[in-house]
């Protein structure tokens, strides 16, 4: 699903990433750790296409499409159709609707609202939220919020998911209630997580848990 080969990257002469190798399967869900400044946010970044790996010999191949070889226009449509991101923090629009938020993704594919809207819904729904679809963000709790983003980010039915910090900013019901739901989600619709963490419960729960130390993978533990 996920192959990246000799990633690096370097902030002027800081080399945050030091030829990162490695590979992830359709539907499994990995988690990534390891000390703040190692890394993980920046390969999270780069997987996820939001960034570029600074030397040419660095590649990433996402469903073999080698994602850093295409236009910024048909990587904006690669990622809009094929990857879902959530972020410590929401990052939903405040004056938009949970219901909106949701669509944006799906409006940006070409997605006719009817049938954006019904999706949004049915997502909704799943996610336990039916009775907010016409909720603005500050009028939901933090767990709501998430949920709204993953969401958003489930709305195109994406293959990948790359979550950072997806639980960082909730209390532990929310946080536990999430990452059930993230296995939940991989169980029906096959999707591939992979999952940034400080929180141990969830990088254990993970098929396979990476440890990022100084900008390399040092280690891997499959459960
Ligand atoms: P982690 O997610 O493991 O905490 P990051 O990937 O966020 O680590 O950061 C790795 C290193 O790269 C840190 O030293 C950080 O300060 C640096 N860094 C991250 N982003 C930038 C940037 N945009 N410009 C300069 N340095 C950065």
């Amino acid at each position: 699903m996920i192959k990246a080969t000799n990633i690096h990257k370097y902030y002027n002469d800081l080399h945050v990433l030091k030829g990162v190798n490695l590979e992830i399967a359709s539907g499994e869900i990995v988690s990534i750790v390891g000390p703040s400044g190692a890394g993980k946010t920046t390969l999270l970044q780069i997987l996820g296409t939001l960034d570029h790996p600074s030397k040419a010999s660095g590649q990433i191949a996402i469903k073999n499409t080698i994602t850093n070889a295409l236009s910024d226009k048909d990587l904006a449509k690669f990622r809009n159709e094929n990857i879902g991101f959530i972020f410590q923090f929401h990052q939903l629009l405040p004056e938009f609707t949970a219901l909106e938020n949701i669509c944006i993704p799906a409006f940006i594919k070409g997605i006719p609202k009817p049938d954006a809207e019904a999706k949004a819904k049915e997502l909704l729904d799943y996610l336990g939220l039916s009775h907010r679809y016409e909720h603005k963000p500050n009028e939901l709790s933090g767990g709501e919020q998430q949920r709204v983003a993953v969401a958003r980010a489930l709305i195109n039915e994406p293959s990948v998911i790359f979550a950072d910090e997806p639980s960082g900013n909730l209390d532990t019901e929310s946080a536990e209630h999430l990452h059930k739901l993230f296995f939940e989600l991989r169980d029906k619709f096959k999707q591939t997580f992979i999952i940034v963490t400080h929180n141990e419960e969830l990088a254990d729960m993970a098929d396979r848990k990476l440890e990022m130390v100084d900008g390399l993978i040092v280690g891997a533990k499959t459960s």
